[in-house]
């Protein structure tokens, strides 16, 4: 096992790395921004080192400050956490080079698996279902022209670089589609430094599926079941569950098989996650490939029993999986995301917590770097809290999440909490019937169903 760990992350993530470390013995480093002096990964990390001001750029993406302080405190080995650097291949193999360990897939396989387009074509040669759509990055908008007559409209447009739902436009129709072209590219030049476009059919309503995929350095590869994240605002997740009210045992076992199979398939190693549009009638298809720990992995660690992170250090430092593929998902999770954000307007909304009161009891899980007096910097995502509810069934979980949202004060800021807990009093979401386009008229549907309600009561 490594001695010293440094996790090159901040918040929660960094928090909960810290958590496996500690269990398993191993020594932490931890890296903050002038901002985050006062953050819990500080706080409990038995080393830190500061390597910039607030600025991602000049901190926590920095890669020459991150190998320093590596050096300085003789960490082994490097978490990278999610976001920031945990997908680059050059941060990768600069560690290498300073023999360094990558908790993590290697440099060629978070390569391969990043560029969107060329992900898709290794899912289609390893057999695994992928939308119609290009071969390779787009060179111009005549030819995202040419392929969208022949897809058929509505189409989507992805930066191959992508993340985080940017450089993303779906295009209804072919007068539309060369601004739509130009804006992608525009917008992913922007944010990833790489402007290339590729493009795929647009399902209308469809279900977000996601796989976990564990593999080791011995050739095995497992995975632990799916997540469902279709409850997204702009394409960004906001709550996720496990299982999928969605799967059939049967769709279950085909959909892993195929996780499997990709992940077989580029000799992945380490903790990974498969993407996967589910349409109406059951069919599935290849979205992305994620070469890191999730947000969400939580919801899959309660239902499967396996705590992730742990493996994800064990498996770098060489052991062999002893986890069996598919082990059969125990009762149901729930995560909501608690964000430092408006709840109706999503607007930032940094600040001191001043009452942070976080719910317990059982079945009941909370992942944050927050504490009571604790500023949330205006710097960074705005994720301050992970709640996680485990109960027997998929009713009983909303209920400990209801109770669990109710019992979780935040005072001094906006957060989401108030959003979470109409989502799960929405009738479709209770009934286990939602698509990517949920939160699409979400805060009408609700009014409506108000304003019914108080209409039958008059006419009672
Ligand atoms: P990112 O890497 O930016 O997160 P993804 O490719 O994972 O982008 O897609 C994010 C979300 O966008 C999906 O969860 C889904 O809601 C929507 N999406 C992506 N591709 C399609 C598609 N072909 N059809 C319908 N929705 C899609």
């Amino acid at each position: 096992m490594f001695k010293k760990v440094l996790i090159a992350n901040r918040g929660e993530i960094a928090l909960r790395v810290l958590q496996a470390c500690r269990e398993l013995g191993v020594q932490t480093v931890a890296v903050h921004s002038t901002a985050d002096r006062d953050s819990l990964h500080v706080v409990y990390a038995d080393e830190d080192v500061c390597i910039g001001p607030p600025a991602s750029t000049d901190s926590y993406l920095d890669i020459s400050r991150l190998i320093a302080a590596a050096e300085i405190t003789g960490a082994d080995a490097v978490h990278p956490g999610y976001g920031f650097l945990a997908e680059n291949a050059h941060f990768a193999e600069v560690l290498a080079e300073c023999n360094i360990a990558w908790i993590g897939p290697s440099p060629e396989v978070i390569r391969r698996m990043g560029d969107k387009s060329r992900a898709r074509e290794t899912a289609r040669a390893a057999g695994v279902p992928v939308l119609p759509g290009s071969k390779d990055a787009l060179p111009n908008a005549a030819a995202a022209l040419e392929l969208a007559r022949e897809v058929g409209f509505p189409v989507i447009l992805k930066a191959s670089a992508g993340g985080g739902g940017r450089g993303m436009r779906i295009v209804k129709q072919e007068e539309d589609l060369e601004k739509m072209f130009r804006t992608a590219s525009e917008e992913a030049s922007k944010a990833f430094g790489d402007g290339s476009v590729y493009l795929e059919k647009y399902l209308t309503a469809p279900r977000h599926i996601e796989f976990q995929v564990f593999g080791d350095q011995h050739g095995n590869v497992i995975h632990l079941g799916e997540r469902e994240c279709s409850v997204q605002r702009r394409h960004q997740k906001l709550l996720e569950e496990s299982p999928s009210p969605a799967l059939t045992p049967q769709l279950r076992a085909e959909m892993g098989d195929a996780a499997v199979r990709l992940a077989k398939a580029v000799d992945y190693v380490n903790a990974g996650t498969i993407e996967f549009l589910l349409d109406e009638d059951g069919s599935f298809y290849f979205m992305e490939m994620n070469t890191r720990i999730q947000v969400e992995h939580p919801v899959t660690e309660m239902v499967t029993g396996v705590d992730l992170v742990r493996w994800q250090l064990l498996v770098a430092a060489g052991a062999e999986l002893t986890v069996p593929s598919g082990l059969e998902p125990r009762g149901h999770a729930i995560e909501c995301r608690i964000n430092a954000e408006h709840p109706e307007k999503f607007t930032p909304s940094p600040g001191c917590l001043e009452t942070f009161h976080l719910p317990g009891g059982p079945g009941v899980r909370v992942d944050t770097h927050g504490y009571e007096d604790y500023i949330v910097p205006p710097y960074y995502d705005s994720l301050v809290s992970k709640l996680i509810v485990h109960a027997g069934s998929r009713p009983e979980a909303i209920a400990r999440m209801q109770r669990a949202l109710e019992f979780f004060v935040v005072e001094g800021i906006h957060t989401t909490i108030p959003l979470h807990q109409k989502i799960l009093q929405d009738p479709e979401f209770v009934a286990g019937q939602i698509t990517t386009r949920f939160m699409e008229g979400f805060a009408e549907r609700r009014a409506q169903r108000a304003a019914a309600a108080e209409a039958a009561e008059k006419e009672g």
